[in-house]
């Protein structure tokens, strides 16, 4: 088979994937990064009431006509009103009512003088200013109005989101329903931190990296192991992982080595075989098939490639599998504060961080079987297959991750 350049894997993993359009109700505190499933109408106005910006009193714009500090106007304080709390009172010709932020503005007063213009009288108070009617005065509605559209279905809901959800007073929203992911590694050579770790062994550190990685993207996962490199077995636990997964990933196997035991696997499990190799480095034997109509992506098991790959093909499949368009990837160009000098004949991707334009490569390996020297970095620059280096100052192409 021939290797596939990254758009055209990504194509046909799109091409089979479909977006979940199962609902489930959620409390809104779990909603944040969730896919809203509904049209959110305003059930009410926002605020409810009428109410003052400041701390100050109520009055008629009228009755301060012509107020300044050497001929104050002066007027009666008939109550005082603080936010949560109404008055019955009602402001006539003459009157005021000292109000707090966020209060009902009373009956008859049109707008707010603050406090700082008058001289904070209790039973009367002196008046150093003029304003204008409707000045200092938040309306009823003003955020929004019973009837209006809020939020459209299929918006991803963030912080702000759910802040408007709470102004309405919901506590429940409907979403659709999150994917769900298998995660498999597979290696006779891996032990699980905790075990004790025996000549020849080493601990899998791809489990940790994708189901974690899946989990901040919204994935449930639904089924996570290890499985020794025995064909039989594997495809074993991805018969019982898919019964309640809408996507399989594996890790491990998937070279030309007598272990490379996915492809295998593939055949006793009657796959589809969808591609195997992507012209990018690292992560180019990357395997895609489909099992009873679901994705399956087996990466590689070099940790680097496998992170690589999680990122770079998965991703946009879960993007569009939950409708989480923030997910999709983001490319950003940046001054590449170092230099690299290797030249690949595919796709290169290297660990960077980036942050203000600038990005600048990892110190230590970028091999795919590194891992260690990726721990902090952001995004990884992609270096077009055949650019013979990058050299400081040049502008490059960086993935954020
Ligand atoms: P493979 O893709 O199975 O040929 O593995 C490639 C390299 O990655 C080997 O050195 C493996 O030992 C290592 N490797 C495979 N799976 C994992 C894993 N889950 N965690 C850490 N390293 C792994
Ligand atoms: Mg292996």
């Amino acid at each position: 088979m021939e290797r596939l350049l990254l758009e055209q894997a990504t194509e046909i993993l799109l091409s089979h994937t479909e977006k979940i359009t199962a609902c489930e109700e959620i409390s809104l505190w779990d909603a944040v990064g969730r896919v809203l499933a509904e049209d959110i109408y305003a059930t009410r106005n926002q605020p409810p009431f009428s109410r003052s910006p400041l701390d100050g009193y109520a009055v008629r714009s009228e009755d301060i006509r012509g107020a300044l500090r050497e001929r104050p106007v002066r007027l009666r304080v008939i109550d005082e009103v603080d936010a949560g709390h109404v008055t019955e009172k009602k402001v006539e010709p003459g009157l005021a009512v000292r109000i707090m932020t966020g209060a009902p503005i009373p009956e008859g007063a049109d707008c707010i003088i603050g406090q700082e213009d008058t001289d904070y009288g209790e039973d009367t108070v002196e008046i150093y200013a003029e304003i204008k009617a409707y000045q200092n005065y938040c309306f009823e509605g003003e955020d929004y109005k019973k009837g209006a559209k809020l939020l459209t279905k299929g918006m991803v809901i963030g912080s702000i989101e759910a802040g408007v959800l709470a102004s309405l007073g919901m506590e429940k929203i409907s979403i659709y329903r999150a994917p769900r992911a298998a995660v498999l590694t597979t290696g006779d050579e891996l032990m699980l931190p905790g075990e004790e770790l025996f000549p020849g062994k080493i601990y899998d550190s791809n489990l940790y990296t994708c189901v974690t990685r899946l989990k901040s993207w919204g994935v449930q996962v639904t089924y996570q192991g290890r499985a020794e490199d025995d064909a039989k077995i594997v495809a074993g636990h991805i018969r019982r992982a898919a019964e309640n997964a809408d996507i399989l990933i594996t890790t491990g196997g998937v070279s030309v080595g007598k272990k490379d035991i996915m492809h295998e696997v593939l055949q006793i499990l009657d796959c589809q075989k969808l591609f195997w190799g992507v012209q990018i480095k690292p992560g180019m034997p990357t395997l895609c098939a489909l099992y009873q109509g679901k994705p399956l992506i087996c990466l590689s098991g070099n940790p680097y490639g496998a992170a690589v790959n999680l990122e770079l093909l998965i991703r946009p499949v879960l993007a569009k599998m939950s409708g989480r368009y923030d997910l999709a990837i983001k490319r950003i160009m940046a001054v590449c504060d170092s230099e690299f000098l290797k030249m690949s004949h595919v796709t290169r991707y290297v660990r960077a961080r980036c942050a203000d334009g600038h990005v600048k490569i990892a110190d230590g390996s970028n091999d795919s079987g590194i891992l260690s020297s990726m721990c902090g970095c952001n995004c990884l620059i992609e270096i077009p297959a055949g650019t013979p280096k990058i050299e400081k100052g040049e502008t490059v192409c960086v993935v954020m991750l």
